[in-house]
């Protein structure tokens, strides 16, 4: 019971990683809140746990939705402990031909949606004396194998990491990158064998990341093992890249 009556928040918790981000926390004894823009995704990984979870519905593009997906949790657990922003979108755009829209979208979730969910959780847990924000980005950062807006999205992920874990590390907030490589989700499933299988040829531990592992790598961090680690980007990428 690692995480016992902690109360952690999961952004993009309907499948995949964050799905089983909210099964882990959940098992370890936290109390959790799991968000997604999809409401029956969210509530569908709420009802897959035993213990208190609650799913709530929230765009975390979108500040005034953030804002009551966590007065939400703090209402119903009394404050907010661990977030983790896992929430993420993505779309095939070869760079010259990216519409203006898909850049923004990407962006607008996966790093403004980070700044806004960072944002509220540490005005909240600087009121409440401390916390912990984990924040996903990507292994293709290091590679720059995948779509520009991603790419760039997870980036700034990492930038935005580094300058908060700085100015709230007097409050007792950490905050660190997690970083993982090509990882069997949902989204990994629709795509072809041949590239699954050339990936994996690139993993030196030979085989993809399993959604448990980032969960286990977010465990920790969001421990008391973890303590003295903050500003970092942590890879679980099965030796594919070194940040
Ligand atoms: P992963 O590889 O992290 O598992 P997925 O694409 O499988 O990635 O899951 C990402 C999750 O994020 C999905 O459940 C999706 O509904 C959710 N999501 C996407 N956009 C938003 C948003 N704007 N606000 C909240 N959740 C979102």
């Amino acid at each position: 019971m690692k995480h016992k009556d902690k109360v952690v928040l999961i952004t993009g918790a309907g499948q995949g990683m964050g799905q089983a981000m909210v099964q882990r926390f959940a098992s370890e004894g936290a109390r959790v809140v799991a968000i997604d823009i999809n409401q029956q995704a969210a509530q569908e990984t709420a009802l897959s746990c035993e213990g208190e979870v609650i799913g709530v519905a929230c765009d975390v593009s979108d500040s005034a939705s953030v804002r009551d997906a966590m007065a939400k949790a703090v209402a119903e657990f009394g404050g907010l402990d661990v977030v983790i922003n896992n929430a993420g979108v993505g779309s095939v755009d070869e760079f010259i031909n990216t519409p203006d829209e898909n850049w923004a979208r990407v962006i607008g979730v996966n790093l403004t949606g980070t700044f806004l969910c960072c944002r509220e959780a540490a005005r909240i847990m600087q009121e409440q004396g401390g916390g912990n924000i984990i924040n996903v980005s990507s292994t293709a950062v290091a590679s720059g194998e995948g779509p520009s807006h991603y790419v760039a999205s997870k980036a700034g992920v990492m930038g935005l990491t580094r300058s908060i874990a700085r100015e709230l590390a007097p409050s007792a907030i950490r905050v660190n990158t997690l970083v993982p490589g090509p990882t069997n989700t949902p989204m990994m499933a629709g795509i072809p064998d041949e590239w699954t299988q050339a990936m994996i040829s690139a993993i030196p531990l030979g085989r993809m990341g399993e959604p448990s592992d980032v969960a286990a790598a977010a465990s920790f961090l969001a421990s008391e093992d973890a303590g003295f680690i903050t500003g970092q980007n942590i890879a679980v990428n099965g030796g594919m890249a070194f940040l």
